[in-house]
């Protein structure tokens, strides 16, 4: 194991335990039913945490989270059919750019950078467009980081008996959900995200008698949610070459899950990380693009020290020689950088990047506390 590789404070792919890394130093058979009990094993898994055993099921998808989402929207999705999708960031516009590439009519509710959408704003728009048959909403908003009200937004589904889907794809296995309750036709994340594996699928947890009515609707042969459900009820077997070592790794990811506590136990740890990194990071004068009550347990934007001396590039490449690797900003409108909360990261590796990024402000020759933006694009308060 190479002890110098750098800790991860991205939302994916991010740093695992030398445990899962093992698990891939063994070779499978596609058709080898050792394999094919871990992948069984591992839906098996996944839909006990979505809370939808009874009522669903888990397809696993070759590829990263974007192949899932676009194979799931394809799937589900009917040509005819309109959508709502509620976008306030980059991978809400990259559901409204898999439609346009698929065909398939939307309108959306777009929020800019960093508010949520509200329930009350989705139920105003489902009212005045009965045509609406889905809505596709973003969990967490990876881009901000920002948590989005998906409670009072299936609420608002619900009543007006319209079909959710959820891009869970940073929160699903650290933020509680029930796909039966909620009520959600389909919750879609992957391997390399809060279960902590490595990366190569996704998986979509969908209500099964709405997969079983949706034969023959994908525009896509390898990316067909229901084909390849179809043939791994039949066979047991992925439809195509499976990754298989990521999902032994996978599989062994969801053990430790479980063993610190499943969702709760996770999530306790990464608030931990977020609180301990965010108060440190205010001591140092950074401030949060996002106000305490939006701020998600897996990854935190910060907005840009207002000082010539800051350049992104310089202060990434200076954490990273102390051992730790940031993520850029992505907003349109403010200057910042992220880093994330999720993967195989503790008290100790917290305390570490905030040292680092105090000793790489003072190599850029940035005062402490460094000089905040003067405010934060917006008041949030008032979203
Ligand atoms: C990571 C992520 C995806 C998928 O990204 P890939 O690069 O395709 O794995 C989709 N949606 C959200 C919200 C994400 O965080």
């Amino acid at each position: 194991m190479n002890q110098k590789d750098p800790y991860l404070l991205t939302p994916g792919p991010l740093t695992t335990s030398a445990t899962v890394k093992q698990a891939m130093l063994h070779d499978w058979g596609s058709w080898d039913d050792n394999f094919n009990g871990m992948t069984a094993d591992v839906c098996r898994r996944l839909l006990a945490v979505a809370g939808g055993s009874d009522t669903h099921v888990c397809v696993p998808m070759q590829g990263s989270g974007t192949f899932a989402v676009e194979a799931t929207l394809g799937t589900l999705i009917a040509p005819e059919s309109l959508t709502l999708v509620l976008m306030n960031g980059a991978y809400g516009q990259r559901i409204g750019k898999i439609l346009d590439t698929l065909g398939r009519a939307y309108i959306a509710i777009d929020k800019g950078d960093y508010h949520p959408p509200r329930g009350d704003e989705v139920a105003e728009v489902l009212a005045a467009n009965p045509a609406i048959a889905q809505v596709v909403v973003v969990h967490c908003e990876t881009s901000s980081g920002i948590l989005n009200p998906i409670e009072e937004i299936a609420e608002a589904c619900r009543q007006a008996g319209k079909r959710l889907i959820i891009d869970s794809m940073s929160a699903f296995g650290a933020l509680p959900v029930n796909v039966a309750e909620l009520p959600c036709a389909a919750l879609v994340s992957s391997a390399n995200k809060c279960f902590e594996g490595v990366p190569g699928f996704g998986f979509a947890i969908v209500d099964r008698a709405l997969l079983a009515a949706s034969a023959g609707q994908c525009h896509s042969l390898s990316l067909d949610l229901y084909e390849q459900w179809a043939y791994m009820e039949k066979t047991g077997q992925w439809r195509y070459t499976p990754p298989t070592h990521v999902v032994a790794a996978f599989l062994q990811a969801m053990k430790e899950h479980e063993a610190e506590g499943g969702v709760d136990g996770r999530l306790a740890r990464y608030t931990r990380n977020r609180d301990r990194l965010v108060a440190g990071m205010r001591e140092l004068g950074f401030r949060t693009l996002l106000v305490d009550e939006w701020l998600s347990p897996i990854i935190t934007t910060f907005l840009s020290p207002q000082s010539p001396a800051f350049d992104f590039r310089r202060f990434y490449d200076a954490i990273k020689a102390h051992g730790f690797v940031i993520y850029p900003g992505k907003l349109t409108v403010a200057d910042s950088f992220r880093v994330g909360c999720i993967g195989q990261l503790h008290d100790e590796q917290i305390d570490a990047v905030i040292s680092a990024i105090a000793g790489a402000c003072q190599e850029l020759g940035l005062p402490l506390p460094v000089p905040a933006p003067a405010d934060a694009p917006d008041d949030l308060k008032n979203a």
